[in-house]
């Protein structure tokens, strides 16, 4: 889908040539490198570092990363597109891509100096390093701002103290983007963001959370003991952290929408196909008003979410405030994912509920996306607080 809103009397609905190609070529690469693997890696809980290297060389780790950087040089539409191709076969490694491009590697191309980007850009754009984010920590999840790790100034360094969880790539990520407090417990403008690099005395991984989805998507703990971290690491200037972790999120929810809405695609177009495959009552089960119905919504839920996703990132494109728009889709394209995979896995019946089919996997993947990056009633909080200011 390209919606291209700049004279608002044409907007074009069809897909440009670079989506086509894109969803092409992960149509292919998945059919070899993911669709063969990915059962063995949700049942062992195994992140393949080696596949996020190859689509490093595709340009999927750098989508949204000029070329001068290393990267593919693209914009928000065909992020989308990237996000959700790779979601309809295997959700886990969507929400991967999604949280290396639109938050580690994305904080750092919009807050970091030029010396760091140059730094930092290519290896994460290649695939060459996996990127983390850490903002949340164990007592404070929606309530972010709320933060306890701290960042005490000592010299020319920060001694951080504490710890992150639920980080996606918190162990395998060579580089993690994290914010922590500098100031004043409250105040909005007293955390700041640093660049962290594996390997840094006193930041190690913690516990690796058992999950019941996303599971090929690594999710751990990351601590910090008397981390001692140059003042060179931090992203723009003391107090601005929590700040520009907002704007990260704002287009860091386009891309869970686009999570969402491939998980949706891919479950919906499994039971569209097994439900003209299983007879009941001596005929296929499609036929049935009850399973038909059940389509119907789902298909029109998904383009309700997919033109909300979009609308979403052609603004993000044009450099508009995507606050509302981003926060709506992302609680739409979510809850959708989750009503859908629920009925998928209706319609799939007995079979529905074991692992021969892919409706199960669908269905524990799917209810992250109401979850991360803010949950439902956060992004309700959000969209609320807009509509009312
Ligand atoms: C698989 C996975 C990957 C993740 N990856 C990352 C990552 O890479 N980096 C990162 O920083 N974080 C990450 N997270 C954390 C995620 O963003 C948080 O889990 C999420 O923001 C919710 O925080 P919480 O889990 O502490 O829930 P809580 O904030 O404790 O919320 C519990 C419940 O209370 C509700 N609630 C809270 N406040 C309000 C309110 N004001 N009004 C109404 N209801 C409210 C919530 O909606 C929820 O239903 C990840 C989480 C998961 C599960």
């Amino acid at each position: 889908m390209y919606v291209g809103t700049e004279n608002v009397k044409s907007i074009h609905f069809d897909e440009s040539e670079n989506q086509l190609l894109i969803a092409e070529m992960i149509k292919n690469f998945g059919a070899k490198e993911i669709k063969p693997y990915m059962m063995e890696w949700d049942e062992t809980q195994e992140f393949p570092v080696r596949l996020f290297n190859e689509m490093g060389k595709l340009g999927l780790m750098g989508i949204l990363v000029p070329e001068e950087y290393g990267g593919a040089g693209l914009g928000y539409l065909e992020y989308i597109t990237a996000v959700m191709e790779i979601s309809k076969i295997d959700g886990s490694i969507g929400l991967s891509v999604a949280a290396h491009n639109s938050l580690c590697t994305n904080h750092i191309l919009q807050f970091a100096t030029e010396d760091q980007k140059q730094e930092y850009l290519p290896k994460l754009a290649s695939g060459e390093w996996i990127g983390a984010w850490g903002l949340t920590e164990p007592n404070t999840g929606s309530d972010a701002g709320n933060m306890r790790t701290v960042a005490v100034r000592d010299g020319d360094y920060y001694v951080i103290n504490g710890a992150k969880n639920f980080i996606t790539h918190g162990k395998s990520g060579n580089v993690a983007v994290v914010i922590v407090r500098t100031g004043e417990v409250g105040d909005s403008h007293g955390m700041s963001a640093f660049i962290i690099e594996k390997g840094t005395p006193g930041f190690s991984a913690g516990r690796k959370e058992n999950k019941l989805g996303m599971r090929a998507s690594e999710t751990t703990e990351l601590i910090f003991n008397d981390c001692r971290v140059h003042r060179s690491q931090m992203m723009g200037n003391e107090g601005e952290g929590f700040i520009q972790a907002m704007k990260i999120l704002d287009g860091g929810r386009i891309s869970i929408a686009a999570l969402s809405l491939g998980i949706a695609i891919g479950a919906y177009e499994s039971a569209l196909q097994y439900s003209k495959e299983r007879h009941q009552f001596n005929q296929p089960i499609s036929k049935f008003q009850g399973i038909s119905f059940k389509l119907a919504d789902m298909a029109t839920k998904i383009e309700a979410a997919k033109l909300l996703t979009f609308r979403a990132g052609d603004m993000k494109n044009r450099g508009t405030d995507v606050t509302k728009e981003s926060a709506m889709a992302k609680l739409y394209a979510s809850e959708v994912a989750v009503d859908v995979a629920n009925e998928a896995l209706q319609i799939f019946g007995g079979y529905g509920y074991t692992k021969d089919y892919p409706a199960e996997k669908y269905y524990r993947d799917a209810k992250l996306c109401t979850i991360g990056e803010g949950t439902s009633e956060i992004q309700k909080l959000v969209i609320s607080r807009c509509l009312l200011k």
